[in-house]
């Protein structure tokens, strides 16, 4: 195992992607995106034409897949069957259908054997999503949890969006982020929450580069 893991959870839109990203740059670690696994195993499942609650079905189909999540500095690519997917899986259709391999207990396990495998390949490993300090790396070094408000949390969603020239109603994101953070906090396995010794940073009135600077404080190396 990496001899420094960064738990990051939070729900979505909170800027837990571009906090671990800046603080694994500023620490010379790897940069883990989970969410990018379930999306990964979405799009197989959705590409497989199967139907996203036969669990049995998803299970041959997922174990079939050959998944590469590389990490080089802190980028991640994301392969299915060698096809380069990493854009791809940030479609709409993707995350509004994710809940269905996130629910899952079976496909969790297969994801979370990945991300400890992958861990276990860096020295130092920032690693972002909802269940990374509570039941992947219950015994992380450090664990932050990012909360900020939900017009917040739309308000960046709906500019990251922009900025690649895709324009929002902000008003029904909201509410499809509202609706997954709902899914995620309400599923029995692994549900967004904050592990007992995580730190709970709300953002709401912080910057990127501020959030980033109150962990670098709290962490030692
Ligand atoms: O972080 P991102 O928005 O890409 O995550 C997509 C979805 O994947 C989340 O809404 C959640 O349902 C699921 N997920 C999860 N556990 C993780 C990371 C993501 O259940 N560790």
């Amino acid at each position: 195992m990496a001899n420094l893991i960064i738990t990051i959870d939070g729900p979505a839109g909170v800027g837990k992607s571009s906090t671990a990203k800046k603080l694994a740059q500023k620490l010379d670690a790897a940069f883990l995106d989970t969410g990018a696994m379930y999306r990964a195993a979405t799009l197989t499942a959705m590409q497989s034409g199967c139907k996203l609650d036969d669990i049995a079905a998803l299970e041959k189909i997922i174990d079939a897949t050959n998944f590469k999540f590389q990490i080089t500095g802190n980028q991640m690519t994301v392969k299915i069957n060698d096809t380069d997917v990493t854009e791809q899986i940030r479609d709409t259709n993707i995350t509004d259908n994710v809940h269905f391999i996130a629910s899952a207990p079976s496909l969790r396990q297969r994801l979370v054997k990945m991300q400890r495998q992958l861990a276990s390949e860096q020295r130092k490993i920032v690693t972002e999503g909802r269940d990374q300090g509570t039941v992947v790396f219950p015994n992380a070094d450090y664990k932050f949890f990012l909360t900020a408000d939900a017009a917040k949390r739309t308000k960046r969603r709906a500019d990251e969006l922009a900025q690649k020239g895709i324009k929002v109603d902000a008003g029904k994101l909201q509410q499809d982020i509202e609706k997954r953070d709902d899914s995620d906090r309400n599923r029995s396995t692994a549900p967004l929450v904050p592990a007992k010794d995580a730190v709970i940073i709300d953002n709401t009135t912080l910057t990127l580069e501020q959030t980033v600077n109150k962990i670098m404080e709290l962490i030692k190396h």
